[in-house]
């Protein structure tokens, strides 16, 4: 296989990553800007990095990724693309007719420096830009930061559309992060069942989980409309979801609107879902439906049915750092063991978190920042688990080492599921405990002797 060379020996890396755990900034704020309704993301650079940031996107969605591109040639790469850009903006509002364009940069345009800022004030000097329409931009240089990183910058360029009227509305922002769209959609259920009137973005729900209707709709029906994002200057509260994801965009309207702000982690697991229902239900000014009280049992009585199976079995597990903590903290509340923890985005703060998440596990984790999947590899080698819980290019590993492995997480480019079973919040952890049980069972069917082999489990 793929990676049967890799040493079991480690050695110090400085400079060199093999095996990333992450992907490109564009691909983080392309998959933020498809949350707004009517938006067209656009790529401020040539026409290769916009091809693979909408396939890549495109491959684990699974959905067709419309995107424009300056389409960079020599010229712009050694003068600058505000020429290209300036011309796209005129192309765009003309033939595609979104609502919104939002830009982020690239590689290239960042090394030549092109100021998408003062680029948006020309075009709307020039009056490129209609009357009732809008562009936003991001700086997402991929030589720093992650797809996260990207998300994260998009989103926060978001709030600049926010506006104060002077009058609250009664809604609260929810600021999900990096989450699937039907984690959306499941995070709207919450709220709707709890009476809480809310404001999401962005919101992919609908636009990348959306149905095959025989009509093509060049901008679908989902998504948070520019008139939302306008009135969440008005909003009584924010609650942002994740750290990493969506803590720049909320304190963003903390500072310009006014808009107090809570940092939450991603609501992935018991806990993280409890502190998620019950800041809701302190901003909302709510008490808790009977109906959530019951999932919240459900998942409960699973735990504890199933106990025996997931009792001190371990982990390695790698993804996105709001995801990781939500989950290692969850796989902590389930008696398993997460052994080996890895992210590819930079920010010590993931490890001082991962080491307050695991300081009562009778051992000291493996955990790294701005990491890669070779060196999960290795500490695999050296420390063999029981379960590898991450996205699809951890199927290499898990062959290799002969490990069962939950697919979870960005991307996954070899299965189905993920847009439309949700894994936030109550139901959505049973979803996890159901597939973390599903790939420990199996193994026991496989490799269990035929006196042990169990018809009820
Ligand atoms: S050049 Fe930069 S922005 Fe373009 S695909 Fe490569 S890493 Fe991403």
């Amino acid at each position: 296989m793929l990676l049967r060379h890799t040493p079991k020996e480690i050695s110090e890396r400085s400079a060199l990553m093999i095996n990333p755990a992450k992907t490109c900034q564009p691909i983080g704020a392309m998959y933020a800007a498809l949350g707004i309704h009517g938006c067209l993301p656009h790529s401020h650079g040539s026409q290769g990095c916009c091809a693979y940031h909408r396939s890549t996107l495109t491959r684990h969605y699974k959905e067709p990724i419309s995107a424009a591109t300056s389409s960079f040639t020599e010229g712009a790469s050694v003068f600058g693309g505000q020429a290209n850009m300036l011309q796209a903006i005129d192309n765009i509002f003309s033939v595609y007719e979104p609502d919104i364009i939002a830009v982020h940069t690239t590689c290239l345009s960042e090394t030549i420096g092109d100021d998408l800022k003062q680029i948006r004030k020309k075009a709307l000097t020039e009056g490129k830009i209609p009357k009732g329409k809008y562009m936003i931009s991001a700086s997402t240089p991929s030589y720093v930061g992650s797809h996260v990183t990207g998300f994260s910058t998009m989103v926060k360029s978001m709030t600049g559309l926010a506006e104060s009227t002077g009058k609250k509305n009664g809604k609260v922002n929810i600021i999900p992060g990096w989450v699937e769209p039907c984690d959306m959609e499941e995070i709207k259920r919450i709220t709707k069942m709890l009476g809480v009137s809310t404001i999401l973005f962005p919101d992919t729900s609908g636009v990348l989980n959306g149905p095959l209707s025989g009509e093509y709709k060049m901008f679908p029906d989902g998504g948070t409309t520019i008139d939302e994002l306008k009135a969440s200057g008005d909003a009584i509260g924010t609650l942002a979801l994740g750290e990493w994801c969506s803590a720049d965009a909320a304190r963003a309207l903390d500072t310009q609107n006014k808009v107090p702000c809570k940092v939450l982690d991603m609501p992935f697991g018991l806990k993280a879902t409890d502190r998620f229902i019950d800041a809701l239900r302190i901003v909302g000014g709510v008490t808790v439906a009977d109906e959530l009280s019951l999932e919240r049992g459900q998942l409960v009585d699973m735990i504890s049915d199933m106990h025996q199976y997931l009792y001190h079995k371990k982990v390695a597990l790698v993804g996105d750092p709001d995801q990781v903590i939500s989950m290692t903290e969850f796989l902590v509340t389930l008696d398993m063991w997460p052994t080996h923890i890895v992210t590819g985005t930079p920010g010590k703060a993931f490890e001082k978190r991962i080491r307050e998440i695991t300081k009562d596990l009778p051992y000291e984790v493996n955990v790294k920042a701005a990491g890669d999947m070779f060196l999960l590899h290795q500490w695999i080698k050296n420390d063999p688990v029981d379960l590898i819980i991450g996205n699809t290019y951890c199927k290499y590993i898990a062959r290799d080492e002969d490990i069962p492995f939950v697919r979870w997480g960005f991307p996954i480019l070899d299965r189905q599921g993920h847009q439309y079973f949700p894994t936030v919040a109550y139901k959505g952890a049973l979803r996890l405990l159901e597939k973390i049980l599903g790939v420990l069972l199996d193994r026991r069917d496989r490799d269990d002797s035929e006196q042990q082999f169990e018809l009820v489990m």
